[in-house]
């Protein structure tokens, strides 16, 4: 089975989102790990999570929409994150970006928040980290961040080393098809430290519109083709690192 370690079916109408989840079903995708980025869509989040059995939720606020809230908002949503704790795997998107704002201490601050509500309920932390790789591994690594995915990771190999280190996960993202950096990461990174994604619905292997988790084996094929495995030894490990974080998510499959 394929794994969608990270999307944005919230990004769709519910009607494509309906048949998104078909096709994904028929490539075999059974998990689709769906994340929230702010108040808006982490409610529609939970909501497509209770009505599709393989999309799980993840509940975050994406950076950039953070900057734009009060802290008494952000105290508010984390408040809304808490109560969802059952129904949510993960926290995420969540994480700095320097591309977009050069709000850094801002941003640390309300990262920092997450991250301790991420310790407090045991969850792993998705997270994007644009611009801004370094301090964010520096923040994580200060909270000793165990349950980490790092979230279509653009930094360079020093920091990358950093992350296999730390025994973080990586995802590939489906851009890998004509991404040279990512197929680097392929050749460099151990197998044990990576995950799949599409970023859906951005991202999409072709550089079309609409990404969507079927398009998920793109990130598959290009790891066994890269590290000289099969496909079904590609997709027994990424299974297996799936299942060293979201374990439950697993044994609910079984
Ligand atoms: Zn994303």
């Amino acid at each position: 089975m394929y794994i969608d370690c990270h999307c944005h079916l919230d990004f769709y109408e519910d009607e494509k989102i309906e048949q998104i989840v078909k096709r994904a079903r028929k490539a075999n995708v059974k998990i689709i790990v769906n994340n929230g980025v702010n108040r808006v869509k982490n409610r529609k989040v939970l909501e497509i999570s209770e009505r599709y059995l393989e999309v799980k939720a993840a509940l975050g606020l994406y950076p950039i929409d953070a900057l734009k809230m009060s802290d008494k908002q952000i105290k508010d949503e984390l408040d809304f994150i808490r109560k969802n704790k059952d129904k949510i795997i993960a926290i995420g998107e969540v994480g700095m970006d320097l591309k977009e704002s050069s709000e850094l201490e801002r941003q640390k601050k309300i990262f920092q928040k997450i991250i301790k509500l991420a310790l407090e309920l045991n969850k792993p932390l998705i997270v994007h980290s644009r611009k801004a790789e370094k301090e964010v591994i520096e923040i994580l690594k200060k909270n000793k961040m165990k349950k980490v995915v790092m979230h279509c990771f653009n930094g360079n190999f020093k920091l990358i080393q950093r992350i296999v280190e730390n025994g973080w996960k990586m995802t590939i993202p489906t851009n890998v098809k004509s991404s040279e950096h990512f197929q680097q990461v392929i050749a460099r990174v151990p197998l044990e430290n990576l995950l799949c994604e599409t970023d859906s619905p951005f991202l999409h292997p072709d550089k079309l519109p609409d990404n969507e988790p079927a398009n998920v084996i793109v990130s598959y094929e290009k790891i066994a083709f890269i590290k000289g495995l099969k496909l079904s030894e590609v997709e027994e490990k990424i299974e297996r690192n799936f299942g060293g974080l979201f374990n439950a998510v697993i044994d609910s499959l079984k």
